[in-house]
């Protein structure tokens, strides 16, 4: 059982030959809206991995809020506690996507912002029930910090997955965090230390012990993903694939990752096996949700 607390946002993709110059008017190529937002992704990738998954978070009365709730229900992620917000908007980011393949991302929090402490604490039972509670830095920390408080009063593990990155991430935050999974650009922010070879991964997993956290992974793209935890370190590498678009990759990993543990962290090498396999499928295709493989193909796939 798994419950979500995160971001949803309606992504509107412009698809442009190259970005504009200030001032310049331009004609983009194409423009489409779909469902995303890192804590709808990861939610999403749980619930498709078979974990039952419940939602903790807030849309505005709007079209694109009924598009995140349709986007959750037609995925079996439970809703009952996504606020409806009146006077703001739902949550948007306007990813600029070029010819080449870069993209260059603008978000709007709307109601994922206004989010509040009482919201986390309506949503107490929920948070209580699950075995894992999920958390980015897409909704306010002082909301993550009352829903882990109320997740490690009843046993529940906690996943913080500190992006987009900042600096300074209260101790308090951090403490309640059992597994910390930032990527190798969120673990730099926030450590000060740059991931590349084994030594340097080696330091982030100290730096983080010294900030609060006992158990990390940091995942690192095209090479796989890096683990510290209670009961060892060392590297997973990805699978070789041809990669057309990595949007989700890293909310594929967290929310397959969440499904697949075992709690003692013992299964955790092939917990992340698992969910290198999962992201992998979710970059050879485009966009965030349709791209988010089920159990059965990553089973298939791992077969094969
Ligand atoms: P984010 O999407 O947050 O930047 P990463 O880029 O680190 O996260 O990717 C998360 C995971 O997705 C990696 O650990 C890896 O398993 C998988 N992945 C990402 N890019 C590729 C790729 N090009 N080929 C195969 N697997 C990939």
């Amino acid at each position: 059982k798994i419950t979500v607390l995160g971001s949803l946002n309606a992504d509107t993709i412009l698809h442009i030959s190259r970005l504009p110059k200030q001032g310049e008017t331009m004609a983009m190529n194409n423009a489409s809206t779909a469902p995303g937002g890192k804590g709808a992704n990861q939610a999403v990738a749980a619930a498709r991995m078979g974990a039952q998954t419940k939602f903790v978070g807030a849309v505005g009365q709007d079209q694109n809020g009924e598009m995140m709730l349709a986007a959750l229900q037609a995925n079996v992620v439970d809703s009952n506690h996504v606020q409806k917000l009146a006077n703001i908007g739902t949550g948007s980011a306007y990813i600029l996507l070029e010819e080449d393949g870069n993209n260059t991302i603008l978000i709007h929090g709307g109601a994922n912002q206004a989010l509040t402490v009482s919201d986390a604490q309506n949503a107490s039972e929920a948070i209580a029930a699950a075995d894992v509670l999920v958390a980015q830095f897409e909704t306010p920390l002082e909301v993550t910090l009352k829903a882990f408080e109320i997740a490690k009063q009843n046993g529940v593990f906690t996943i913080l997955n500190p992006a987009p990155a900042k600096q300074g991430i209260p101790t308090e935050l951090l403490e309640l965090t059992d597994l910390i999974i930032p990527n190798e650009t969120e673990a730099e922010i926030i450590t000060g230390i740059a991931v590349s070879d084994d030594a340097s991964m080696e330091e982030n997993a100290r730096k983080f012990r010294e900030l609060g956290v006992q158990n990390l992974i940091i995942t690192v793209g095209a090479r796989g993903a890096y683990y510290s935890t209670i009961n060892g370190a060392g590297f997973v590498p990805a699978f070789k694939v041809d990669a057309v678009d990595t949007t989700a990759a890293g909310d594929t990993f967290i929310g397959t990752l969440a499904s697949q543990l075992e709690l003692d962290l013992s299964n955790v090498i092939e917990a992340i096996r698992f969910s290198n396999r999962a992201s992998s499928i979710t970059v050879q295709g485009p966009g965030a949700l349709p791209s988010i493989p089920n159990l059965e193909q990553v089973k298939q796939a791992l077969a094969s």
